[in-house]
């Protein structure tokens, strides 16, 4: 049996799978417990219906989620920048983009993001790709008033899931499939937990992580959790760029999926919708906005898109910001990494740093000592 102290993670998203490779490579064992693994589709598991690019959400007034933005560009252009110098390296599935930002009023939020990417300019009217989008759009409906341009990354999702779940695996990590009971409290989850591990030949944990994203909500009785739904529309054809357009009332967005031919359109988020069933007429809306922000993939019959599928997703959003915090139960250490929202992708490294962190506190306090 091994040396290490183990830990156990709840949940097999991209936060659990980012923190059991980055607790693996800090020195840990690490067991990952979860109902949804990468290659599964539910309504229950967030993490594989994402765009997924990054586009800073943070504000100024939450500087952890910034940081953590931050963080997770510059190991994403290490990690494209690894497998650029050693091609027999697995895959991740993150590759760089032009992106554009666009906005028929004025810009909304503070881009104080702008410095830490590669060449961000504003756009003036007169200059492509923005001059060629507003002479595209009706001429009685709203012009783009504002643009920027910059790189950014986007992320082949169901690819950097399982690439993340084989790092970690390499790393020692043992993934198990198993549903936690929820109706009795954390308590008797963790439990449930460790018997399963235990089950498996693994020692007894000194720690467990919970990343078990909307789940936490039932899981910890906490009321600040709610869903944002997104209801997305896979088409053929891989974007040149990343759009994102914020227009009166609505957003719309095109992320291309890396080496997959795909590009994925949204832009929808209903606040504390529970819904998975998919609603054509959003999902007419999605294609008719979307249409002038990526003209190159209007490639199907009557020169609209090639539609592959129309899908739900719900970011496990959290009044407050995100959980990540230890806490000790009945004698366990926990550390809780949940409430990502819609920005788990691009906050994933900084987040999953700060659980090690914190799981390195707890482990080498006592019980006692870590309750304060
Ligand atoms: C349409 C859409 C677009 C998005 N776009 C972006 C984007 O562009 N950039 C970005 O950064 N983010 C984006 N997001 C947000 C991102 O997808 C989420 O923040 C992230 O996936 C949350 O991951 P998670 O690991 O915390 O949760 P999840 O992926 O939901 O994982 C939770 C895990 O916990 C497990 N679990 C829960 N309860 C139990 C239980 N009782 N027993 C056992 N296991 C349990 C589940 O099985 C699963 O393995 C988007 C989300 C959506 C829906």
């Amino acid at each position: 049996m091994s040396s290490k102290p183990h830990v156990i993670i709840l949940g097999a998203g991209v936060t659990g799978l980012t923190s059991a490779v980055f607790l693996g490579e800090a020195g840990y064992e690490v067991t990952v417990v979860a109902a949804h693994v990468p290659g599964d589709n539910s309504i229950e598991y967030t993490s594989p219906w994402a765009g997924a690019d990054w586009r800073a959400q943070g504000t100024p007034e939450q500087p952890m989620v910034c940081d953590w933005e931050v963080q997770t560009f510059d190991y994403w252009v290490e990690v494209m920048d690894r497998e650029r110098l050693e091609p027999e390296l697995p895959k991740s599935g993150v590759k760089m983009y032009d992106s554009y930002g666009y906005w028929d009023g004025p810009v909304t939020e503070v881009l104080w993001w702008s410095p830490h990417v590669p060449e961000f300019r504003v756009l003036s009217p007169l200059q492509e790709p923005l001059l060629s989008l507003n002479k595209s759009l009706p001429a009685n409906g709203l012009i783009v008033q504002n643009a920027i341009a910059y790189r950014a990354m986007s992320l082949n999702v169901p690819q950097y899931l399982l690439y993340l779940q084989e790092k970690a695996r390499l790393l020692g990590a043992e993934v198990i499939k198993a549903r936690l009971p929820v109706d009795s409290g954390l308590q008797h989850a963790i439990a449930t937990a460790e018997g399963h591990a235990i089950a498996k030949g693994r020692k007894r944990p000194d720690c467990f992580v919970n990343a078990t994203g909307l789940g936490a909500g039932k899981l910890c009785a906490d009321e600040a959790m709610y869903p944002i739904r997104g209801q997305t529309v896979l088409v053929k054809g891989e974007a040149i760029a990343i759009r994102t357009r914020s227009s009166d009332g609505y957003g719309a967005y095109c992320i291309p999926r890396p080496g997959a031919g795909q590009t994925i359109l949204g832009g929808v988020k209903e606040v504390g919708s529970w819904s998975e069933a998919v609603d054509p007429a959003t999902t007419s809306k999605i294609l008719e906005r979307c249409a002038c922000i990526a003209p190159e993939l209007l490639t199907g019959d009557g020169g609209g898109f090639e539609v592959i599928s129309a899908q739900c997703g719900l970011r496990p959003a959290r009044k407050g910001g995100p959980r990540v915090e230890k806490q000790v139960l009945s004698g366990k250490r926990i550390v809780h990494a949940y409430g990502h929202g819609g920005f788990g992708y691009q906050t994933s490294v900084g987040s999953a740093r700060r659980v090690v962190d914190l799981v390195v506190e707890s482990t080498s306090s006592s019980c006692e000592s870590a309750r304060l």
